[in-house]
């Protein structure tokens, strides 16, 4: 089984993000394959977080929550709920889930059925981004694995959580080419492009998914 016959991954912004093609109530009664497949994500693109949007439905099954608590709890990885409405949570404040599952706010543009399109020929994977500090605006280089960590700015010594909106407003991104193992770094805007690295001309292309 891939997983693919169970989410959706959409790149917002530079942004992984993956949501669930069956209705709640069907991942609800069918949350061991739910779990499978977010687990068979996770290790295919080794991300120890994932952004799952879940602005779609008024309220999560408990059989849901129990399976993304598993994932946090079972298999170490981060998980972050999208564009939760209020309902979500307030369950997940009052059941004090929010320990364990981080919440975002994120916008997301309209979903493509991401059909399996073909590579270019050098597709790269994106190493990170460049964002301003919230504060004083001073730039900082973040890791893509550093979604909700906290950050002390080296500028104006402001702490700030690295948010799915933080990244998905950075300036630039950055990746390390291919050929010459050099650090290319991009307009954000530019991801997705075909373009040359500044390093030694190899053709690339940046992106989040590889
Ligand atoms: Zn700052
Ligand atoms: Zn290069």
């Amino acid at each position: 089984m891939s997983f693919e016959e169970h989410l959706e991954v959409q790149e917002a912004g530079g942004f992984s993000i993956v949501r669930f093609r069956n209705s709640i109530i069907e991942v609800g009664n069918r949350a061991e394959d739910a779990f499978e497949a977010l687990r068979r994500f996770v290790s295919t693109f080794s991300c120890m977080k994932i952004a799952i949007d879940v602005s779609a439905d008024p309220y999560l099954p408990s059989s849901v929550l129990g399976l993304l608590v598993r994932l946090h709890t079972q298999e170490g990885v981060e998980v972050h709920l999208v564009n939760a409405p209020a309902e979500v949570v307030e369950i997940i404040h009052i059941t004090r889930l929010d320990r364990m599952l981080h919440l975002n706010d994120i916008e997301i543009g309209a979903w493509s059925s991401s059909g399996s399109d073909s590579e270019a020929s050098s597709t790269v994977g994106l190493g990170g981004y460049f964002v301003e500090c919230p504060s004083c605006e001073a730039e900082h280089r973040i890791d893509k694995h550093d979604l909700g960590i906290r950050m002390t700015c080296a500028e104006c010594q402001a702490k700030h959580t690295v948010s799915a909106e933080m990244l998905h407003n950075a300036t630039h991104v950055y990746a390390k080419c291919p050929r010459c193992e050099q650090e290319v770094r991009i307009p954000h805007e530019d991801l997705k492009t075909v373009l040359s690295c500044e390093h030694c001309d190899a053709t690339i292309e940046i992106r989040t998914v590889v």
